[in-house]
């Protein structure tokens, strides 16, 4: 019987994008799949036949690897003066730990195993060593999540993490980086929101992680964590602090949790080895619930809209008049229009406040 355990290591990294994926549609087992499998939504597209529209442009990527260069360039000065005018460091603060692969933007570390050991390092010597004097800024810190999240041994890398002594102990918080432009009060709130959840994924991670090493005086693992955005046309941070991330971190908690338990289920139903499963097939080929957000993520909106059409549903009429069709079809929510009987009392109903709502065919 397939495993978990036979998932290549590549499947194991960039759990957060996955999670992320996978929180916008839940409920479609397809794309349940390809964030446990770690296959591309784009490529499952592509073997179908669609033309993918939705990865990340290489512009997007540039211009955050350019933004994040800018942050951490001479011992992250840039970050740590806007960190220092907010409170999250104190002035005069100094320390920087850049954990980032030589493949990121960073200088010295050229492996995941190797940001890993330093990570953990890290949070050993934070524990144990009472004259440890910690660095403040760390850009990259690398998780190896416990076993039993979402997939084995999943890794994640934290944009940008800063220590501080706080009571006696030693509190991380967790941030994080995005090329979004910060307006006040006019700030886009998805990108706001989708930073917040991004920032509590680490924050839940980083807490779970911290709780599996067993330290006897483990660092505090604040709920208090900050995004780091642009002045709107500029490279210049604007952090906002103080972001309580209490409960983007239950979400994450509760995801992962889910998501886990859905990854054993769905791999546990094949029966062969999953190196021998043609993965992109098998995901293809999967149960789908197609609904308005497909849109704004998935590169199979085109292919699961046609097959919606095809099959007559409320659905892609969009999220509202699905709601009100329930399971009545299209086509048959036209001939009530029309006025034909109705054959139920569900029908019924519906034909009364479709005619009501002045609905008309075209
Ligand atoms: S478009 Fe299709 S495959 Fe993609 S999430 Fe929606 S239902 Fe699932």
């Amino acid at each position: 019987m397939a495993g978990l355990d036979e998932l290549t290591d590549e499947a194991r990294r960039n759990t957060r994008g996955r999670f992320e994926q996978w929180v916008k549609n839940p409920q479609c087992e397809t794309n349940t799949l390809s964030a446990v499998l770690n296959v591309k939504l784009a490529d499952v597209a592509l073997s179908l036949g669609y033309q993918p529209e939705y990865g990340q442009s290489p512009f997007a990527i540039t211009r955050g690897l350019q933004f994040e260069g800018w942050l951490f360039k001479d011992e992250a000065k840039v970050i740590r003066e806007s960190m220092e005018k907010v409170g999250i460091l104190e002035a005069n603060s100094s320390g920087f730990l850049d954990l980032r692969l030589t493949m990121n933007g960073g200088k010295s570390i050229k492996s995941v195993d190797a940001a890993l050991e330093k990570s953990h390092e890290l949070l050993v010597n934070l524990s144990k060593d009472k004259k440890f004097i910690p660095t403040t800024i760390i850009a990259g810190l690398m998780l190896k999540i416990p076993k039993g999240v979402m997939l084995p041994e999943a890794t994640l890398i934290i944009d940008v993490a800063s220590i501080q002594r706080v009571d006696d102990e030693w509190v991380i918080r967790v941030g994080e980086i995005k090329v979004f432009p910060d307006r006040g009060g006019h700030t886009d709130s998805n990108e706001i929101s989708t930073a917040r959840a991004q920032a509590g994924v680490y924050q839940h991670a980083l807490q779970i992680t911290v709780d599996s090493l067993g330290l006897t005086n483990p660092p505090v693992v604040s709920t208090n964590g900050y995004l780091v955005f642009t002045w709107p046309g500029t490279n210049s941070p604007v952090i906002r602090a103080n972001e309580d991330l209490t409960y983007q971190a239950r979400r994450a908690a509760l995801g992962f949790e889910r998501l886990d338990n859905l990854a054993q289920e769905l791999i546990s139903k094949k029966t062969q080895n999953l190196a021998e499963v043609d993965l992109k097939d098998w995901i293809a080929h999967s149960k789908t619930e197609y609904k308005e957000i497909c849109w704004s993520f998935c590169d199979l909106a085109p292919r699961c809209q046609d097959l919606a059409i095809a099959d007559d549903r409320a659905i892609v009429l969009g999220t509202e008049a699905s709601k009100l069709l329930g399971s009545v079809s299209v086509g048959r929510a036209i001939e009530l229009l029309e006025g034909v009987d109705p054959k139920t009392d569900v029908e019924r109903a519906l034909q009364v406040q479709l005619l009501a709502a002045k609905w008309e065919t075209v």
